[in-house]
């Protein structure tokens, strides 16, 4: 029997009574690893053996236990950028590959209490700065729908996870679409809490004003469920706004009755293609036939939000990967006779190109006489985008619109050109 076939809510009852046993969950989705995995490379690490002793764990808890986790048993898939205490934690990134934190994130202390068994950590971009996996030290991770075809990104190695049937569930992070783009290319669930929403507590920060946590899931049901487990407020993260998400199963087969759906006018011009914009019309046709009443709105500011994020996340990823000098952790070049030389080399040898593209273009719009220019200009650019969301939410409840520009493309394809990359970010 597959796990597939059952909500997460469904499959953790049955282990907390004892109907189902974690440890044959687990060892289906291992097995499950085993057969894709050197065909799609969606998991850097296999966590065999820790998650053996897990699930057996969990199975001789006494039922009183398992009945306060809500995921009891449940196999789950986490990115690797998102520290796991004496696990590897490598970002994809030579930098870190024989990193193991001493701590836990905080989302992963909420999946242990939940009940949920980590069986991999999944492959994304170095540090999660990319839209394909593509510039992943370990390799690009391949679209289980469709071989040869990027998975997306950043997120791209816990997309597949789930939409290969490895786990019904699996943890992301997105900056600037890092779940939701690979969610769309995979075709499973995904979605970018708002800011504030889940601790950062444990993410190796890329652009700190904009890293958020995230669920990726088979439905929006599973997904909402993950959500409420990651969402606990934390004292930790400053950022944190300390509101949880609560789950309410019955709440997802509402009417939609009442509801009033916005279409940007801007997203729906010219870069998008055919097929992408008949699907998204298509949803709409569906989402009015479940009584949902669809509105035009406008987002005017929109055409400068790529600009405004190259600097900002580049700006914020040249600061915080400052701290990989080869001092305090993870690698050091072996070929430097000066501290300077060290420093030079460490970076030079354990980065790879799109990292050093980001460090110099971030270093640049940051460095003296630029700020004003180039960081605090889009700064405030960010703020009238956000006004232009304020604005439409008084006429809607939900804004629909494309993810990316165009499906899934060849691995390959776009990755000598990254500017043409940055530019399916633009939803
Ligand atoms: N494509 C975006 C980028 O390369 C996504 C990053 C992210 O969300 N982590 O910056």
């Amino acid at each position: 029997m597959s796990f597939l076939d059952e909500p997460v809510g469904d499959m953790a009852g049955k282990v907390k009574n004892g109907e189902m046993r974690s440890t044959d969950l687990v060892e289906q989705s291992l097995q499950a690893i085993a057969q894709v995995n050197p065909k799609i490379n969606a998991y850097v690490s296999v966590l065999d053996e820790y998650a053996r002793r897990r699930a057996a764990t969990i199975d001789t808890l006494p039922a009183r236990e398992k009945a306060r986790m809500p995921l009891c048993g449940i196999p789950v898939a986490v990115k690797d950028n998102i520290c796991t205490k004496d696990l590897p934690t490598t970002c994809s990134s030579k930098m870190l590959q024989d990193f193991r934190p001493p701590y836990n994130a905080t989302v992963i202390e909420a999946l242990e209490r939940a009940g949920a068994v980590m069986v991999g950590k999944t492959n994304l971009d170095e540090f999660a700065m990319g839209s394909s996996t593509e510039n992943s030290a370990l390799g690009p991770t391949h679209n289980p729908c469709k071989h040869g075809y990027i998975a997306g990104g950043s997120s791209g190695g816990s997309a597949a996870a789930v939409a290969a049937d490895t786990v019904p569930l699996a943890v992301g992070s997105d900056t600037g679409g890092s779940i939701r783009q690979p969610s769309s290319h995979c075709g499973v669930v995904g979605m970018k809490p708002t800011y504030g929403r889940v601790s950062r507590y444990g993410l190796v920060a890329f652009a700190s004003s904009l890293d958020q946590i995230g669920p990726l899931a088979r439905d929006v049901r599973d997904a909402g469920l993950l959500l409420d487990i990651l969402s606990v407020p934390d004292e930790r993260d400053s950022t944190n706004a300390g509101r949880a998400f609560h789950h309410d199963p019955t709440r997802y087969s509402e009417s939609l009755e009442g509801l009033t759906i916005g279409k940007p006018v801007e997203y729906f011009a010219e870069g998008l293609a055919d097929e992408v914009r008949s699907s998204v019309e298509k949803t709409a046709e569906e989402l009015k036939q479940t009584g949902a009443k669809i509105v035009d709105i406008s987002l005017p500011n929109m055409h400068h939000a790529i600009a405004a994020y190259y600097i900002i996340c580049t700006a914020e990823a040249s600061s915080n990967l400052a701290r990989y000098d080869g001092v305090k952790y993870g690698f050091r070049s072996k070929n430097a006779r000066t501290l300077k030389e060290m420093y030079e080399r460490t970076r030079e040898e354990g980065f790879g190109a799109e990292v050093k593209r980001r460090v110099m273009l971030g270093t640049y719009v940051l460095s003296s006489g630029y700020y004003d220019a180039y960081y605090l200009k889009a700064a405030k650019v960010r703020t009238l985008i956000k006004r232009d969301f304020e604005e439409a939410f008084t006429r809607c409840d939900a804004i629909l619109s494309p993810v990316t520009p165009t499906p899934a493309f060849k691995i390959g394809e776009k990755c000598d050109d990254p500017l043409q990359m940055y530019l399916t970010d633009i939803y």
